[in-house]
């Protein structure tokens, strides 16, 4: 296996995978609000398909493969996917991030299938706010995943909270002290997007959530550091889990990102913030060599720009989150 770099010498090794532009929630900071419009289904990825990329870019020296969405969940047969992802040779790490709505019911097949860990979003612990925030009465559901994904020994369950002034920031303490009850809660700072509903006068820096949390007792980093992501991972003293960082607005993370990201209609995209795209369908669906394949995959790594220029006002104007998968 060789192992890939970009332009800029940062090693690529992790794909993400969103496997359906489908969402079975409206977050209000995601989704447009007029709605997206969906992919026809034909023009999604089959689970077949995904696994052809995978195993070509595993070939190159990609290990970790995150599958998200749209709600990843939302899409008949997922464990299928995971099973078939986590037998390619190179892979060594398969996780997920989900909603949590549906996870209840398949929590143990997923891991039973070989999934490792997952990332659970969850933004607000009242029910009539998950509501307002959702679109939907879902919050217990979520709950029930979660301690499904615990039972299911799927490890680090991990939280992610969008956080948004006026909107749930008064919760940012509750969040925080479940990190002493186990919880591994990761606050996300809300990236204004032209085709999502993040808007700016909600956005909270990462600094002021820090410190406002800091008021529970010291925040002690993690020791040695905890992940491969953009996260930057602290405790609360004596707590058994973790409370984490992810500053895409304030803090430029982009000099270590090592990802690639498969949206559901066959585009490979070299960065969350930008345009650039390369097409794998049509090679996919002509049945075209691994080495065909592989040339694209290269042709998207050379495209990967130095960093994304969010907090420049410079969004991408092309896809919102959930098609592009978060
Ligand atoms: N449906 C799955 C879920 O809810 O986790 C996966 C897809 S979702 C697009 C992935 C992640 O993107 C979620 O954690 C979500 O909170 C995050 N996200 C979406 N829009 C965002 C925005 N404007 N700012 C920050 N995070 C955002």
């Amino acid at each position: 296996m060789s192992g890939i770099s970009d332009s800029f010498q940062r090693p690529i090794s992790y794909l993400r995978v969103s496997v359906t532009d489908r969402c079975n929630l409206r977050c209000v900071y995601c989704m447009p609000p007029g709605g997206v419009s969906l992919v026809p289904r034909s023009e999604i990825l089959t689970y077949e398909e995904i696994a052809t990329v995978v195993r070509v870019a595993a070939e190159m020296g990609i290990s970790k493969v995150r599958i998200s969405g749209g709600e990843p969940l939302a899409r008949a047969g997922l464990a299928g996917l995971v099973r078939m992802v986590s037998q390619i040779e190179g892979i060594d790490d398969v996780s997920l991030t989900t909603n949590g709505v549906l996870l209840k019911e398949q929590a143990f097949e997923l891991a039973e299938a070989g999934l490792r860990r997952v990332n659970i979003s969850l933004d607000s612990l009242k029910r009539q706010r998950f509501k307002e925030i959702t679109g939907y009465d879902k919050l217990s559901e979520v709950l029930e995943g979660i301690d499904e994904a615990r039972r299911a020994d799927l490890s680090p369950v991990k939280i992610n909270v969008v956080v948004m002034r006026g909107i749930n920031d008064d919760e940012l303490l509750d969040f925080a002290l479940l990190s002493r009850e186990g919880w591994n809660v990761r606050f996300i700072e809300l990236m204004p997007l032209v085709n999502g509903g993040g808007k700016h006068r909600e956005f909270v820096p990462a600094s002021e959530i820090r410190d406002r949390i800091s008021s529970l007792g010291e925040l002690l980093p993690c020791s040695p550091p905890l992940g491969n992501g953009p996260a930057s991972y602290y405790q609360l003293q004596g707590a058994k889990g973790t409370i984490g960082f992810i500053t895409p607005v304030s803090e430029h993370f982009c000099f270590k990102c090592n990802r690639l990201r498969l949206a559901a209609d066959g585009k490979l995209l070299p960065c969350l913030l930008a345009d650039e795209e390369v097409d794998l369908r049509p090679v996919l669906r002509r049945d075209a060599s691994p080495e065909e394949i592989g040339k694209l995959i290269l042709q998207a790594v050379a495209s990967k720009p130095q960093g994304h220029r969010v907090n420049q006002g410079i969004v991408p104007q092309k896809r919102s989150m959930t098609q592009v998968g978060g």
